[in-house]
């Protein structure tokens, strides 16, 4: 009951009812052939198109309107109670279409955009139902109206009528209702104004003239190559306005009996004018609906590659990362987070190629604890760690971001100083000595360190200038510890 209140769904009932009126109006006045046939049923195609664009929920509210719009517009035809019977029969021939063709299409939102839904639309909505509603169409001519034609005859013309009256104008209205801010951005340039303007020009002439000596097409049919051209090059909805004009343009002249078609007998030229609109509706549909799914498919597929690239990127950075971490790990020490004898060993390597070839001065500084066994036996290997670390703190703050400190063994220490020879190598040692001497270790109180240094020769290489170091150093603990020694 909340419905009724609100304006803007009276509004819609009105509109609707209003246009279906019209539509039939239309029907019965100008797309009828001079023996009476409707060439196409109009009001339904409006039906139909409102139960596919309308949620399920929706649709008894609007019901009784259109009930009423049929009684309206068949005023002074039939009978109330005739006009209520048709009325039931094209609501309910519509509504199951569109129920049963939402429930097979891909998706319900968007209408005539994948092959499954045209084909639900060519089956249900063009053929089944209205094959259906025009038996009880049929039935009610034949048993309460009366007339000469047989009961086939009243079918076929109902069916005829509904099927080339949806196709007129339900996809029309369904997908303009959803696309029609895309004809905002229609080109009117000038091969389409061309295109479209020959078409309405040719219709106009092949429909107009019964000699078909005059001109070179003769057949109805060549508008099906120019409407898979507007397919293709516009879109669907373009495609199907055109098709609605030179419909339009074939039923004017048609029903005037020229053209074309107006060389058979009366029946024989309806069904024929009939048959070709539904051609070239059907193909310029299924064609568009075809165009619409391969674009779609195209764009999913950009989609899926898209994601696919940017998981692919977050991998590699994540690798990238845990690539960074484990280099780390691999050339530090775990305890003191400076280099590792691994990490030592290959800058040794390095810095001895890079100063024999610039002709640099390189130092190296070996350093080891005095007599930290004590430490350990004293205090326990966990203090000894901290006496450690604390050392490294102590050095690494007095030595350059160039110079290369690592952990060579236990409580072993290397600094190798590039640039730098063994005068400034032994002042740097003595300061380190002086600092480590000076420091008062937690729980331990003092400690010292005994420093060997010594300068890189021209015919050193690693070993032979590390073993230098450690003689170095060695001398150093041997004159009484707490001492550098330069060699
Ligand atoms: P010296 O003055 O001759 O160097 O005497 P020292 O006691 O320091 O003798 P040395 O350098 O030969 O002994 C090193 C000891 O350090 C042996 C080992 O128990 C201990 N050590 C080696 N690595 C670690 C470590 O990572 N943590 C701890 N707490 N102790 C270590
Ligand atoms: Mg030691
Ligand atoms: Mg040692």
């Amino acid at each position: 009951m909340q419905f009724y209140l609100e304006r803007k769904n009276i509004f819609t009932a009105l509109f609707f009812s209003f246009t279906y009126v019209f539509l039939g109006y239309l029907s019965i006045n100008y797309v009828t052939m001079p023996s009476g046939i409707a060439i196409a049923w109009l009001p339904n195609s409006m039906l139909l198109a409102f139960f596919l664009i309308k949620d399920k929920k929706e649709w008894k509210y609007f019901i009784p309107f259109f009930l009423l719009a049929e009684v309206v517009a068949d005023y002074g035809v039939f009978t109330t109670i005739e006009a209520l019977q048709f009325g039931v029969v094209n609501v309910l021939e519509t509504s199951i279409a569109a129920f049963i063709i939402k429930k097979f299409s891909k998706n319900n939102e968007q209408n005539f955009t994948n092959t499954k839904y045209f084909l639900a639309f060519f089956l249900v909505g063009l053929n089944i139902m209205p094959m259906i509603g025009a038996i009880f169409g049929a039935l009610i001519y034949y048993t309460q109206i009366g007339s000469d034609a047989s009961f086939i005859e009243f079918w076929r013309i109902w069916y005829f009528g509904d099927a080339v009256g949806i196709l007129l104008l339900t996809p029309i209205m369904v997908i303009f209702k959803e696309n029609y801010k895309s004809l905002k951005s229609y080109e009117f340039d000038f091969q389409n104004i061309s295109i479209v303007g020959f078409s309405i020009y040719l219709a106009i002439m092949l429909f107009s003239f019964s000699d078909s000596n005059l001109l070179p097409p003769t057949t109805p049919l060549i508008f099906i190559l120019l409407l898979l051209w507007v397919v293709y090059k516009q879109g669907i909805l373009p495609a199907l306005i055109l098709a609605f004009f030179i419909s339009l343009i074939s039923i004017y002249y048609t029903s005037d009996l020229i053209g074309p078609f107006s060389i058979f007998g009366a029946k024989e030229t309806t069904i024929y004018l009939q048959e070709f609109i539904a051609l070239l509706f059907i193909i310029t549909l299924f064609f568009g609906v075809l165009h619409k799914e391969l674009v779609y498919s195209k764009q999913e597929l950009e989609e899926l590659n898209n994601t696919l690239e940017m998981k692919i990127q977050q991998k590699t950075q994540s690798l990238v990362q845990a690539n960074k971490k484990l280099n780390h790990l691999a050339s530090k020490d775990s305890l003191t987070n400076i280099f590792n004898r691994r990490m030592i060993n290959e800058y040794l390597f390095q810095e001895i190629s890079k100063s024999k070839r610039h002709k640099n001065d390189t130092s190296l500084i070996m350093i080891d604890i005095d007599h930290f066994k004590e430490v350990n036996d004293h205090y326990g290997h966990q203090v000894g760690d901290k006496v450690i670390v604390k050392s490294v703190e102590l050095i690494s703050s007095s030595i350059r971001a160039s110079d290369i400190f690592g952990r060579w063994g236990g409580e072993e220490f290397i600094i190798l100083l590039p640039q730098t020879d063994l005068k400034s190598a032994f002042v740097l040692a003595q300061n380190l000595r002086q600092k480590v001497q000076d420091h008062d270790f937690e729980q331990v109180g003092k400690k010292t360190i005994s420093v060997g240094v010594t300068q890189l020769n021209a015919d050193d290489d690693v070993l032979s200038f590390v073993r230098r170091s450690d003689d170095a150093l060695y001398k150093a603990k041997k004159s009484g510890r707490n001492k550098v020694v330069s060699i």
